[in-house]
């Protein structure tokens, strides 16, 4: 690699980096993509390994693999702890715990964000959020084996919360996965357990406001609600999770603070998110003042006022109001990228972002996906199709895309789900066989 050429070094491998390294691939720059994790991950169908329909390879890609044609970019393993804008140098961690800097031209930043529990941080031990791949296979493991623990249980009330599953936030996350919950009990454990019926699996959703998926219009949130209420998902709306223990879940209504304990061993958490810690370390040392998710603000170029060589892109971003959702995320890391590349080239205008807003959608159910993009709204039938054709068309990688194909095909025909393996694991935490 050539030493003269700009540095650039780009913090995160989820939609904003890869694709500003993309964007990067044939310019005089040499690139540098540094994450925590080995993978790209698709954080759209996480709900899905969590529930034990996708592997963990299905849902991500190694980012070597999906760069290795991309002749100036090296891949390091490691997490940006700290910053030194005077002397435009990172300092990585790597995954012993020591430590290396890189020094940069530019740098892109795009850490994403981590679940939020706003105060309520001893939830976390008990409620686990879904952001990670990590999160997934804990997730999944409590599931599978809380049917396994219930299983083997006589007392029927202990066996009762063995069996209940609260997931704390409507938005589109909580209800795909309290409707993935429901149809892992009733289609793919159906004749698999002797003592209990998996179909008795209580699945609690517990939003905070008067209508799930609020993103949505007022139409596909109904028609979301019809669909979670025919597959069993009880629904309450207008309530706070106000505690949560190792074998309940509290709710307190927003309206005249009734309080209601449920006896539950998983709860899940999908309510909020914040900016990942190095979202402060950066902006304490650019000056810049968060917003109250921890995110950066950006000028219309995505670089931070007063800083031309840092870039801030993705979830972790502040820009307009724009939400966190993946093709913002996409967006901005392309535009980031291009706006290098033009100063690279000499050009001293930068170009603002503009960002073209292509729709969202969630998947309720088997069959069943909303769909809203302008003025179209899709739900019910054609709403799956769609959302089938979005997802796997974004999905990285073209053995991932056909493997999930085949995986949700041989799903609808058989009802089976066969990434479920759990085990005790290190003995140092067996005695915590569901995840803690
Ligand atoms: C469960 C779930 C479902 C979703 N569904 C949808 C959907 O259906 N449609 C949609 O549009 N959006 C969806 N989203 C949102 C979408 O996934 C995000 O908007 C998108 O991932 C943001 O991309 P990003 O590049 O900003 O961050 P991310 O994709 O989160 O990537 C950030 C990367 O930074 C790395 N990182 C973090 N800190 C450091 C550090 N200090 N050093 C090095 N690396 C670091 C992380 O390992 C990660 O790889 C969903 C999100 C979740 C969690």
């Amino acid at each position: 690699m050539a030493t003269s050429r700009p540095r650039v070094v780009v913090i995160g491998a989820g939609f904003a980096g890869m694709h500003c390294v993309r964007r990067l691939k044939n310019e005089p720059v040499d690139v540098t993509v540094v994450d925590r994790g080995t993978s790209h991950l698709f954080q759209p169908l996480l709900y899905q390994c969590a529930t034990g329909l996708l592997s963990e390879g299905a849902i991500s890609s190694p980012v070597r693999h999906l760069t290795r044609r991309h002749k100036n970019l090296d891949v390091v393993l490691g997490e940006a702890s700290a910053i030194d804008v005077d002397a435009r140098e990172l300092t990585v961690d790597r995954i012993d715990g020591s430590s290396f800097h890189l020094a940069y031209d530019y740098l892109v930043v795009a850490a994403g964000m981590r679940t939020a529990y706003r105060g309520n941080e001893d939830f976390a031990a008990h409620a686990p959020g879904m952001k990670t791949l990590d999160d997934a296979l804990s997730i999944r493991r409590k599931i599978m084996a809380a049917f396994e623990m219930a299983e083997t249980i006589t007392d029927p009330d202990e066996q009762r919360s063995w069996l209940t599953f609260a997931v704390a936030g409507g938005g589109p996350t909580g209800v795909e996965l309290a409707g993935q919950i429901r149809e892992v009990a009733t289609l793919a454990l159906e004749r698999e357990f002797d003592a209990i019926d998996p179909a008795q699996a209580r699945v609690l959703l517990l939003h905070g406001g008067d209508r799930v998926l609020p993103s949505f219009s007022a139409r596909l949130s109904a028609s979301a609600q019809r669909t979670l209420d025919e597959l069993g998902v009880e629904t309450h709306l207008g309530v706070h999770v106000t505690g949560v223990g190792e074998d309940h879940v509290e709710t307190t209504r927003k309206a005249d603070g009734d309080k209601q304990t449920y006896p539950a061993r998983t709860t899940l958490w999908t309510t909020g998110v914040e900016a990942v810690p190095f979202a402060t370390t950066l902006a304490r040392a650019l000056g810049a003042e968060q917003d109250r998710g921890g995110r950066i603000p950006v000028a219309a170029d995505l670089s931070v006022p007063g800083h031309p060589d840092v870039f801030v892109c993705g979830d972790m971003s502040s820009y307009r109001d724009l939400p966190g959702v993946a093709e913002v995320a996409m967006q901005g890391g392309r535009h980031a990228g291009a706006v290098i590349a033009e100063t690279v080239a000499g050009q001293t205008d930068r170009s603002p972002f503009k960002y073209r807003d292509l729709g969202t959608a969630a998947y309720i159910a088997r069959r069943h996906a909303i769909v809203q993009s302008g003025p179209l709204q899709l739900s019910g039938f054609l709403g799956w199709v769609a959302w089938g054709v979005i997802h796997i068309a974004f999905l990285a990688g073209v053995r991932n895309r056909m493997g999930t194909v085949m995986t949700w095909g041989a799903t609808l025909l058989t009802d089976s789900r066969r990434e479920r393996a759990i085990t005790y694991g290190d003995p140092e935490t067996a005695r915590q066989p569901y995840g803690q």
